[in-house]
């Protein structure tokens, strides 16, 4: 009964042009909904605590109750007014060739379950290689976000640096593997630090180095290194933005044949950018790079990529077989990573890629880092505390004590009107600031502000 109802194409119809609308209102409301979803809008999730039904529900009925308890309370990051973590928002034609994608349905996995998924990452790879000047023959591997790329670089570090030593852990296991010694900034991502957990390191045996007050790793302090380390950098810091100097420390890790992994979440991108490029000048002499393209670019989430300049190691690292997969001349994404099915995530990022082109990409990442800097100076005029160099974008502030930065914060995430994060940073609670999003625009900036300004009187008064 029930498949015999999905069958009816009419139903199938129908129940998209509800989704269309129910979308359609979403987007249109988001101007006047709250940023972050308020108490009463959050007890409405109430609502989904039920026991699994015995029975189908008709599926318009599910749609309904998706949008009248699920929309309201969705944070609203792709609006102009979030600058919470580091989030992107979705450009219009990303999100439109999701939703094709979508329909779609395809598998990644091999060039065999989809041909299209197979070609545009193939072209993804070749573009973004070329856009972000990393060496010829770089391979990209499209994972779910920078946690998962920042684990497959590990991954594939460890075993290439045994392998180069004559040790293939592939077949012989970790169990009589020579230590390899990690070398990363004390202010390093925790995704870096739980990577390289999963990839058995051991957090008691890394080598941190010192960072200055940006978070940027002291060259000065950089331990000798050799063919058996994993030396990690940072491209944009969580909280400062700030890119560690790669020429230097490259230099220093390529001479002795150690590998060099990057983690440019959000930073990486600006190679793309004739005026930020100078922050990531010498990047291209590592051997791997994590991005997310759902930070910086703007494409809906599950677009993170790892980058590794020798095809071989990742493709050693990651290979499964099995007598019914059918690999081609061409690609095979599942070469590339642990997933074998996997959704086709070169979709959205090819329709942002195609659409931007090399200037629109440039224009964008010019856009973000000029905001926070018009961001941070309006915040400067209100009277806080601008606690970073705003050269990227992200923009940290206090007050002038810890609880009444802590009071503004909380008001802030309360207002509704915008959403901002807190963190600590080197011993001293701050606000932060992540201008990430598209849609963030001075006239957002301003309205922002204001609601600061008036924010600020509730926090000296208390
Ligand atoms: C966001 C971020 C990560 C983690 O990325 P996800 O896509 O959230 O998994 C790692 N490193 C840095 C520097 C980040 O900003």
């Amino acid at each position: 009964m029930l498949i015999e109802n999905m069958r009816n194409e009419l139903d199938k119809e129908e129940l998209l042009n509800q989704a269309m609308t129910f979308m359609k209102e979403y987007i249109d409301n988001e101007e006047h909904a709250n940023v972050y979803p308020d108490k009463e809008a959050l007890k409405q999730l109430e609502n989904f605590d039920e026991d699994l039904p015995n029975q189908s529900m008709n599926p318009s009925k599910v749609l309904e109750l998706l949008q009248k308890y699920g929309s309201k309370t969705t944070v609203h990051h792709t609006g102009g007014r979030y600058y919470g973590f580091v989030m992107g928002s979705n450009l219009p034609v990303s999100q439109a060739a999701r939703l094709m994608g979508d329909t779609w349905d395809q598998n990644a996995g091999l060039h065999a379950t989809s041909p299209i998924a197979d070609k545009l990452e193939e072209v993804c790879e070749r573009w973004l290689v070329k856009l972000l000047g990393l060496p010829k023959g770089t391979v990209a591997s499209f994972v779910s976000g920078s946690s998962m790329a920042n684990f497959y670089a590990m991954l594939t570090a460890r075993n290439e640096l045994l392998y180069r030593q004559g040790y293939d852990v592939v077949t012989k296991g970790l169990y009589n593997a020579k230590p390899i010694r990690v070398v990363l900034g004390r202010e390093a991502h925790s995704s870096v630090i739980k990577a390289l957990a999963l990839a058995g390191f051991g957090k008691e045996n890394f080598e941190y180095v010192p960072v200055d007050n940006q978070g940027r790793m002291l060259v000065s302090e950089v331990p000798e290194l050799d063919s058996n380390t994993l030396l990690i950098l940072q491209a944009g810091h969580v909280n400062t933005g700030a890119f560690d100097e790669f020429l230097p420390l490259c230099a220093k890790a390529k001479k002795v044949g150690a590998w060099v992994h990057i983690d440019g979440a959000f930073g990486l991108w600006a190679a793309a950018s004739k005026e930020y490029r100078y922050l990531i000048e010498g990047m291209e002499m590592a051997d791997s790079w994590t991005t997310d393209a759902h930070k910086t670019l703007n494409v809906p989430y599950d677009s993170g990529i790892t980058f590794c300049k020798d095809r071989a190691s990742l493709v050693r690292t990651m290979q499964a077989s099995g007598s019914y997969l059918q690999f081609s001349e061409h690609r095979d994404g599942m070469l590339y990573g642990v997933e074998m099915s996997r959704r086709a995530r070169g979709i959205e990022l090819w329709a942002a890629l195609k659409y931007l082109g090399k200037e629109g990409v440039a224009e964008l990442i010019d856009t973000l880092c000029e905001n926070a800097k018009y961001l941070a100076g309006r915040l400067q005029v209100l009277g806080l505390h601008i606690e970073n160099d705003v050269v990227y974008n992200q923009v940290i502030t206090t007050l002038d004590s810890d609880v009444e930065t802590d009071r503004l914060l909380l008001a802030i995430q309360n207002s509704g009107e915008l959403w901002c994060g807190g963190a600590v940073h080197q011993g001293k609670k701050v606000i932060r600031f992540s201008v990430c999003s598209w849609k963030i625009t001075k006239e957002e900036i301003d309205r922002s502000v204001a609601c600061i300004g008036k924010l600020l009187d509730t926090v000296y008064i208390q």
